[in-house]
C-alpha cells in the first residue's frame, strides 16, 4: 500500500468545525439573521457571488477582533477527530491542505501552526475595521478563492486528489477531485449533478473511508 501521490484537501467551515464561522460572526455581530436570509436567498437563487454574499456579511461586523476571537473560541468546536488526522496523514506524509473561502485570521486560531506545522492552509484574509470588516479576498474568482484551483494544479503534477467539503463554495471543488468526501449541502449537490461522493459525519469517518479505498488498491 503506498500513499505517496495522495493529496487530500479539506475545507474548514463546517467541515472542520461544528459550525460556520462565518455565519456565525454575521449572526452574533453583525446584521443577524435578517442579512443572512438576504444573502441566502440571492445565493441560492444566483443573482449573487459567494464574494459578493460574503463582501456584503463581513460589512455587516463592526466589532473588534478580540470580542469576536472570544466568541468564536467559547462556541465553535473542531471535529476531535481532525487532529487524529492530521497525524495520520503525517506519518503517511500525505500533503493537507485546508482549503477556505473564509479566514486566515479565523482558522489561525482553532488550527495554530504550532500546533499543525504541515497543515497547509489557503484562505482569504480579514481587516476588522470599525466601520464593517473588510475582506481581502485570495484571488479574484466569483468565490473569493477558487479552491478547485489548488487541487486542479495538484493533479496536473500528477497526485491523486481526494477533497473533503460540505457547502456552496466546495462545488467546483467537488467538480475537480478524483474523489469527494461530502456532507449537508455538498453531498445533496453531488447526489443532483451526478458526481460520485462518499458521505461522512467526522474525521473518524474520513480516515476510514480514506485507508478502506487505499485497501483496495486505489491509490
Ligand atoms: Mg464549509
Amino acid at each position: 500500500m503506498t500513499y505517496s501521490k495522495l493529496h487530500i484537501f479539506t475545507d474548514f467551515d463546517g467541515t472542520i468545525t461544528d459550525t460556520d464561522s462565518l455565519v456565525f460572526l454575521t449572526k452574533e455581530l453583525g446584521g443577524g439573521p435578517a442579512i443572512l436570509e438576504q444573502v441566502g436567498q440571492q445565493l441560492r437563487a444566483n443573482t449573487m457571488t459567494l464574494r459578493d454574499g460574503i463582501t456584503a456579511e463581513m460589512a455587516t461586523i463592526r466589532a473588534s477582533f478580540d470580542d469576536a476571537e472570544k466568541l468564536l473560541r467559547a462556541k465553535i468546536q473542531v471535529d476531535p477527530d481532525f487532529n487524529p488526522f492530521v497525524q495520520w496523514c503525517r506519518a503517511q506524509q500525505i500533503p493537507l491542505t485546508v482549503l477556505s473561502a473564509g479566514f486566515h485570521e479565523v482558522i489561525d486560531l482553532f488550527l495554530p501552526s504550532s500546533a499543525f506545522p504541515e497543515l497547509e492552509i489557503l484562505a482569504s484574509r480579514i481587516q476588522p475595521l470599525e466601520t464593517g470588516w473588510r475582506c481581502v479576498f485570495r484571488d479574484d474568482s466569483d468565490y473569493g478563492h477558487d479552491k478547485a484551483a489548488a487541487i486542479q494544479q495538484a493533479r496536473a503534477a500528477g497526485f491523486y486528489t481526494v477533497f473533503i467539503g460540505d457547502g456552496l463554495s466546495d462545488r467546483a471543488s467537488a467538480e475537480v477531485a478524483d474523489e469527494v468526501l461530502a456532507k449537508r449541502y455538498l453531498a445533496e449537490y453531488c447526489r443532483t449533478r451526478g458526481i460520485a461522493c462518499q458521505e461522512f459525519e467526522t474525521f473518524a469517518d474520513v480516515l476510514r473511508l480514506v485507508v478502506k479505498r487505499s485497501r483496495v488498491g486505489l491509490f
